[in-house]
């Protein structure tokens, strides 16, 4: 019997609209007994197809990978990813000799949900957010190499910690190809180690590669602090641009050696930087008021709706403390990578944190994610990143 959800009568809508998640409460009947990350085939109440995509367990019942009625197989996956490839080929990332680290897949945003995939140099980085991508990694793998061809060299699967926390399976990480990677990649021109192995998601935030070069630009002479640096990109960038002293701080010791490092192959022996292991409101609460140039790219500090409220207030202090002891003139970046604090809420956050230091600010640009991060229309939740340049008098 074929695995298929059928679902309650009107509840089609939102996939008319190529919404590409169906929510349990949706769902009328299932059939053929579909283990969780099995492909199933969506049937409206009159059983006409309206999709066919991964099952899992959950609120989130199915994740769509078509609205048409394809098979989805090894060519299916090929299909998916060339497009991909060849999208951040038009923007411009992929394919160049100064850049070869980009985000090539990324979730929905790539019609291909539950699914990352990030370029570093020769080799692929992919993590998989549903338990269907985790069974279909080695299919998913070969497309991959066979549209990038001789450019990847390896590919590194990271998933323990994206998978559902509960399902019943083999989470190891590990090569699904090569092995022997050299972990440097460029981004515009610059260094970076990648610690895919050990890093923070993928190993690297390539999502701020845009808001770094725009940084780049507001460099020269300046006194600049990187606040929650992690490896250092804004401060790679500042340096490049000029910056007359670069100061990248992080909780994390080993952010701290990643950026000394991507520091030295970049820049070696620049003086002009130092980097310090310390809890951001401690710094801020220290450091006098000598800065005129402030990026603050902190944490998620909401991953639910139930904490939103404590985020704001976390984004308030933070941006408060900076506004309040930036030099005349300053320039600040300041962002919220948390998917649940929408554009207006930081903004609001914002514009009380500089009510609160009573200083004059004004907008200079509006940040937000690269366009190799797309934002599938049908899907705004895929929008997280949200950036303000601000100027404060
Ligand atoms: N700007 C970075 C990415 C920042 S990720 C880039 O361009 O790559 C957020 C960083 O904040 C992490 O490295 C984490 O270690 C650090 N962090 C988390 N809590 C912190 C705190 N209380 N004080 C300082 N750093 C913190």
């Amino acid at each position: 019997m074929e695995k298929a959800v059928i679902l309650k009568k009107g509840k089609e809508e939102s996939l008319q609209r190529f919404h590409p998640w169906i929510f349990s409460g949706a769902i009328q009947k299932i059939e053929g007994k579909p283990e969780e990350g099995d492909i199933v085939t969506v049937y409206t109440a009159d059983r006409t197809f309206i999709a066919r995509g991964h099952v899992q367990v959950g609120s989130i019942a199915v994740r769509v990978l078509t609205f048409k009625d394809e098979p989805i197989d090894y060519d299916f996956w090929h299909a998916r990813i060339a497009t991909a490839y060849d999208i951040r080929k038009s923007i411009g990332v992929a394919d160049i000799a100064t850049n070869d680290t980009y985000r090539l897949v990324h979730g929905e945003g790539d019609n291909l949900p539950g699914l990352i995939i990030d370029i570093y140099g020769n080799t692929a980085v992919m993590q998989a957010h549903s338990v269907g991508m985790h069974v279909n990694r080695k299919d998913i793998a070969k497309a991959l190499q066979e549209v990038l061809g001789e450019k990847i060299q390896n590919i590194y699967y990271k998933s323990d910690t994206t998978l559902p926390y509960k399902a019943d399976i083999d989470k190891g990480n590990g090569y699904l190809l090569g092995g022997n990677a050299q972990n440097v990649s460029t981004e515009y021109g610059l260094k970076f180690h990648i610690d895919w192995l050990k890093g923070q998601k993928t190993g690297f935030f390539v999502d701020q590669r845009e808001n770094r070069r725009l940084l780049e630009k507001y460099a020269k002479g300046r006194k600049l602090l990187n606040m929650f640096c992690y490896t250092g990109g804004f401060s790679i960038y500042a340096l490049r641009g000029g910056a007359q002293l670069v100061h990248s701080v992080d909780s994390s010791a080993k952010a701290i050696d990643l950026t000394n490092a991507n520091v030295s192959i970049n820049f070696p022996d620049d003086s002009r930087h130092k980097a310090f292991a310390e809890d951001a409101f401690d710094f801020l609460e220290r450091m006098g008021n000598n800065y005129d140039l402030i990026i603050l790219d902190p944490p998620a500090f909401a991953k639910h709706r139930d904490s939103l409220r404590n985020a704001l207030i976390g984004y308030r202090r933070l941006n408060a403390k900076a506004i309040e002891k930036i030099q005349p003139g300053g320039i600040l970046f300041t962002f919220s990578c948390s998917q649940v604090v929408s554009k207006e809420n930081f903004r609001t956050a914002v514009f009380t944190a500089a009510a609160i230091a009573k200083r004059k600010v004004r907008i200079l640009h509006q940040l937000t994610q690269p366009a190799d991060h797309p934002v599938n229309i049908y899907h705004p939740e895929g929008e997280y990143l949200k950036g303000l340049v601000l100027y404060v008098e």
